[in-house]
């Protein structure tokens, strides 16, 4: 059997939904169908999430949602009457969400009722059963999966029935609705293929699969053919669109096939994610960067003579709200990289100036702008010549390194240039390596 998840651009209007339908339709093993809320139609359009996020803030600032509101149900109901179903039924239900934002119910709540209507929708237009993901999907504070969701979700599937399941959220070990980080309905189609015991896992787009550099910057990009579970995440983890990083984790140990796929494409292959795969004829599958991240670089001779001394230093950043995501030390010296987003610079201050006085440090400075560029392939430690081609590639491109990861994954090379340089840095190495 498989379950197919469909993103916000496959649930945009009614003509993508009846392609939906259409895939759906071609093949009975597609039993299982998780939904995001409708994307955007055109590249000025705005996202359903995007809008209800500004219903709650509206309502933060003491003001009604009401008119914003309109527009939302708008996309809903348009979607209804060209898909020649009756909008009047579903009324009740966007009033009831609308009362339900005004009412405060929070910023998570709001942006759920995205996927909820639309789910709510599909299910209708296709005869199949609505599965709603609260309170059967359990997501604990920092994000991660509550094991209950197992037993719940084996409860709540029966057999031979066929499922629309609205995705990005599920509710709180307190049964508040929460909802995972932004493109998060990909966790949601993970979690429901480990639990119905899928044999794919499709997940449609609008694009034909994982690209291995972003086609925005390399026009001839290829769709990566196959790639294994550790590559996926890794190319996420440093930017690379398409498929959310954590929507590994629900499939691991079930050792799923991803396929993504492209909702108007629906005959090209597309990527299959592997928890293996086949040595091809090229050891890399792509190279992505992230920007947003600041540098914290700490100096203190005999630093780590001092034992417990990371533990301590990293028990401070945690206090101010840091989780570096990238670690060096040198003889003297500790550099940490961390998301720009997690601090502002007057928390940032009070943090330097605790950790100067606290651990008597000579040096303490932060400062933005940096990128982290992924070469990423199983087959990077085997193969010696991947790091003389890129360092010489960044060198004649005059594109300087902040730091050089190797080693530490065999899946991964991490490099840190100055966020300006990034995409000359991806450009460069796709260039040399690819
Ligand atoms: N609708 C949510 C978002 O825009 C979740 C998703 O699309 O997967 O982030």
């Amino acid at each position: 059997m498989i379950v197919c998840k469909f993103g916000g651009s496959s649930v945009a209007d009614a003509q993508q939904i009846r392609k939906v339908k259409q895939i759906v339709d071609a093949d009975p093993q597609r039993q299982v169908v998780v939904v995001s809320a409708p994307g955007k139609r055109s590249k000025d359009d705005e996202k359903v999430t995007d809008m209800l996020y500004a219903c709650n803030a509206m309502v933060q600032q003491g003001s009604s949602c009401k008119d914003l509101f309109k527009k939302v149900a708008l996309r809903y109901t348009t979607i209804l009457s060209d898909l020649g179903m009756q909008a009047k039924p579903f009324l009740p239900v966007l009033e009831e969400v609308r009362q339900m934002i005004d009412a405060g119910h929070g910023a998570e709540y709001a942006a759920s009722r995205g996927e909820y209507l639309a789910a709510r929708m599909v299910a209708t237009f296709f005869g199949w059963e609505f599965l709603d993901t609260d309170p059967e999907i359990v997501i604990n504070h920092d994000g991660t999966v509550n094991p209950e969701t197992w037993n719940n979700l084996k409860r709540a599937l029966k057999p031979k029935t066929k499922y629309v399941v609205p995705g990005f959220y599920g509710c709180d070990p307190e049964g508040k609705v929460k909802t995972f980080s932004r493109g998060g309905s990909d966790i949601t189609g993970a979690i429901l293929s480990s639990a119905a015991k899928a044999d794919t896992y499709e997940n449609w787009t609008d694009v034909s699969g994982v690209f291995s550099v972003d086609p925005r910057l390399v026009p001839e990009a290829k769709v990566i053919k196959q790639m294994t579970y550790r590559e996926v995440r890794e190319l996420a983890g440093v930017g690379a669109g398409v498929f959310h990083e954590e929507a590994i984790a629900p499939i691991l140990a079930s050792g799923i096939t991803i396929n993504v796929k492209n909702t108007n494409a629906p005959m090209d292959d597309g990527t299959f994610i592997l928890p293996t795969r086949e040595k091809g004829e090229h050891p890399l599958v792509g190279v992505s960067a992230k920007s947003g991240f600041s540098r914290l670089s700490l100096r203190k001779l005999m630093l780590f003579k001092k034992s417990g001394i990371r533990h301590a230093l990293l028990t401070m950043l945690h206090i101010f709200g840091i989780r570096p995501t990238f670690s060096l030390f040198g003889v003297d010296s500790i550099i940490w990289f961390f998301e720009t987003t997690q601090a502002s610079d007057s928390v940032i201050n009070a943090m330097c100036s605790r950790l100067k006085s606290e651990f008597e440090l000579e040096e303490v400075s932060v400062d933005h702008g940096h990128a982290i560029v992924g070469i990423i392939g199983s087959g990077v430690m085997q193969d010696s010549s991947v790091i003389a081609k890129s360092t010489t590639a960044l060198a004649e491109d005059k594109i300087a390194l902040n730091f050089f990861n190797y080693g530490s994954s065999d899946t991964s090379i991490l490099i840190g240039v100055n966020a300006t340089q990034a995409q000359d840095a991806v450009k460069s190495l796709y260039r040399a390596l690819f």
